[in-house]
């Protein structure tokens, strides 16, 4: 096995973070460009195995979700190991790390040209999104793996658990059906959720299944490609997302063991039994905190903090957005923060979707 040069830990993963991952990678793994980005950036197609199960899989299509592009970082060098030589006869890994490489320069969901291509699977403006799908109909992949970053907000199912990992196996068409491959896709999802479930109680959640052709995940499932979305979400006190990394580490391993043991034996109902996702989080809730709203003064309140991301200096950092303020807020929060007796006399200026100026609260609430 050779050595992995670079351990990148950060949120924020241009692609020339890549590059010493990409240079320690051995002659065995096929490097092919597949054309360039809106502004001009190479998008890449790694190729590695030899086995007659293909899989495509494609990672930050929004370029500021890199987390399951370090999970693959690490997951790469585990397949190319000498130990693996069983899943490298069995497999090929068609693996674009960056779909989304000027996205992943600015820390951005969107393209250069300022669309979602998660929303672009049927009429194919981008140049991403064409050479997304001219690969997968070069390839006829036997599975496709959508990988994704989800935000904080997330909980899986509403029993105040945060959604540290979700799935979708997607709809191919608006009655939701449960095709072949939208099963199969099941099967290995609660595979997957099975292997992890007792490290991450509660915490792995199903993403809405409302069918939308325009989304690559849908789209694939209904030209006959079993398609899993993850989505790499939050752990608590793990902003770098470096603990989430090691789960979907776990569920790739899961998710070649699966298929290579032809496990399809789980039922779609233990699918539709995990905790759909709800948006009822937020980062921070501080309690004791004197607020003024519009000239007026409120004693003790709850205030809710959501985090708002931002590349700065080659790292993301955390803005304390303020989103909520009450006695009591019915939100669930991955910190509860009690504002210091000792400066109580300080006063928050609340406005909804603003950022904290107050330097006492600002410090308070940073990561
Ligand atoms: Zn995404």
């Amino acid at each position: 096995m050779y050595i992995i040069l670079n351990m990148t830990t950060k949120r924020y993963l241009p692609p020339s973070a890549l590059h010493p991952f990409l240079d320690s990678l051995p002659d065995t793994v096929s490097k092919r460009n597949l054309g360039k980005s809106v502004n001009a950036l190479p998008i890449q197609l790694l190729t590695v195995g030899e086995g007659s199960c293909k899989i495509l899989m494609w990672s930050q299509m929004h370029g500021n979700e890199s987390t399951t592009t370090r999970a693959l970082l690490d997951f790469i060098p585990w397949f190319l190991s000498t130990s693996q030589k069983q899943h490298q006869n069995t497999f090929t890994l068609s693996i674009i790390l960056q779909l989304n490489p000027d996205g992943a320069n600015a820390y951005t969901r969107l393209n250069a040209a300022g669309v979602d291509l998660n929303r672009d699977a049927i009429n194919l403006t981008q140049p991403e999104s064409q050479i997304l799908h001219s690969v997968y109909n070069e390839i006829k992949p036997d599975y496709c793996l959508n990988l994704h970053g989800q935000r904080t907000l997330f909980s899986a199912g509403k029993m105040g658990k945060t959604a540290s990992l979700s799935f979708l196996a997607p709809s191919a068409d608006p009655e939701r059906s449960v095709t072949p491959s939208r099963k199969k896709a099941m099967q290995l999802i609660v595979a997957i959720k099975r292997q992890l479930e007792q490290e991450l109680p509660g915490q792995i959640g199903r993403y809405d299944d409302a069918f939308n052709p325009n989304c690559v995940g849908d789209r694939f499932i209904q030209l006959g490609t079993p398609t899993i979305l993850f989505e790499a979400g939050h752990v608590p006190n793990d902003y770098q997302r470096e603990k989430t990394r090691k789960y979907l580490f776990k569920c790739f391993k899961t998710l070649l063991n699966s298929i290579s043991s032809n496990n399809f034996d789980h039922t779609t109902k233990e699918y539709f039994e995990i905790p759909e996702n709800a948006k009822d989080f937020v980062d921070i809730i501080i309690s004791g905190v004197t607020i003024e709203v519009k000239g007026s003064i409120y004693l003790n309140q709850e205030v809710a903090i959501q985090y708002r991301e931002q590349p700065k200096g080659g790292e993301v950092q955390f803005i304390p957005v303020m989103e909520e303020y009450g006695l009591k807020l019915p939100l669930n929060a991955h910190k509860r923060l009690v504002f210091p007796k000792n400066k109580i006399e300080k006063t928050l200026l609340f406005e909804k979707g603003k950022t904290i100026q107050n330097e006492d609260f600002y410090s308070f609430c940073s990561i």
